[in-house]
């Protein structure tokens, strides 16, 4: 045997691949009608921000996951290590599109509050999608893989696509927004999580009781224009969430924190997705530790985080 077929064993296998994904908050959530399949159409403007999990995915036989947290104060409290975790449900997805086997072992380190309305199982399926893809070689389109997102829930496709964009339908139909870079975020992560079904219920039990018929959901013009300008204080006042009175009215301590960072000077303050997690746009750093200093000595909320945004989709940070 020569030297060169010695070395010529196939394609480069990794034994590791791992990639790091963003949370997700609403800059804008507009909710139509109850529909008769019993989902609501939104309309929706994601945007990426720099608070992130990580999934790496390893080389092995079968398929097997476990969830750790990624930093010191990270919760993952009621986290599925089996098959109920979308992380795993998009390993099979995909090894069955690609038609190989779902060979590999899955370590999900969560930073992203897990039921806080940001997003985290949609963002470990995008990077269990883009791992594995890269574990196995199986070398999927851009395309193809926004398409078994899609499959694996409606948060999916825009934890692939990061930035900010609309998302239309039950948000899974994406497209890019222009906005201004480097938005700073305050974000307080509250104890225990609120089930999106939940809140989805009680906005619709408060839009009955106060006989409000919705609109088809929009995104407001004011938000668009305001975004390209990056102007924080403009943007803080176009900011909405049609289901913030349902999740303040689950959970009143939401209401609070949000009056404590808008007097705090909080250039924006809103709930992000189905909530509890409360975020607050800010104008420069001095602003943010005084939102910061307020949030965390209020006793209402677990821990208080700092983000920017837009940042990038699931992306590979490391493979060996
Ligand atoms: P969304 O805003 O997309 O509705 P969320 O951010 O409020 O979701 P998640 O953190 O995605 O909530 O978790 C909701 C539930 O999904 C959890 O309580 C958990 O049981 C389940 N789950 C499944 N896979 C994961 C995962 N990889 N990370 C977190 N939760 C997961």
């Amino acid at each position: 045997m020569t030297a060169l077929e010695d070395w010529d064993d196939g394609p480069f296998r990794p034994e590791a691949v791992t990639v790091r994904v963003p949370a997700k908050i609403n800059l804008s959530l507009s909710v139509g009608p109850l529909r008769v399949d019993g989902y609501h159409e939104l309309v929706t403007v994601f945007h990426a921000v720099s608070l992130y999990d990580e999934v790496i995915a390893r080389a092995a036989r079968g398929l097997s996951l476990t969830v750790e947290p990624l930093r010191r104060d990270s919760d993952v409290g009621g986290v599925p290590e089996d098959e109920r975790n979308l992380a795993w449900r998009a390993a099979l997805l995909l090894a069955e599109h690609a038609g190989v086997e779902p060979d590999v072992r899955l370590t999900v380190r969560k930073d992203i509050p897990v039921a806080g309305g940001m997003a985290g199982g949609s963002a470990d399926a995008a990077a269990a999608l883009v791992a594995c893809d890269h574990l196995w070689g199986t070398g999927l389109r851009r395309d193809e893989l926004h398409d078994l997102a899609g499959r694996l829930g409606s948060d999916v496709p825009f934890a692939l696509h990061g930035g900010t964009a609309i998302g239309t339908g039950r948000g899974e139909h994406i497209s890019p927004v222009l906005a201004a870079a480097g938005m700073e975020w305050v974000i307080a992560v509250m104890d225990g999580g609120l089930s999106t079904p939940k809140v989805f219920e009680a906005c619709d039990l408060l839009r009955s009781r106060d006989g409000v018929t919705p609109d088809a959901p929009q995104v407001h013009p004011d938000l668009m224009s305001t975004l390209r300008s990056g102007d924080a204080e403009l943007i803080g006042a176009a900011l909405y969430n049609d289901l913030q009175p349902a999740a303040v009215e689950l959970m009143p301590e939401i209401g609070e924190l949000l009056d404590l960072g808008t007097a705090a000077g909080a250039a924006g303050a809103l709930v992000s997705g189905s909530g509890p997690t409360t975020v607050f746009l800010v104008d420069g750093p001095v602003s943010a530790a005084e939102v910061e200093e307020q949030l965390r000595t209020s006793g209402l909320c677990r821990a208080v985080r700092r983000a920017r945004g837009p940042v990038p989709g699931a992306q590979v940070s490391n493979v060996r």
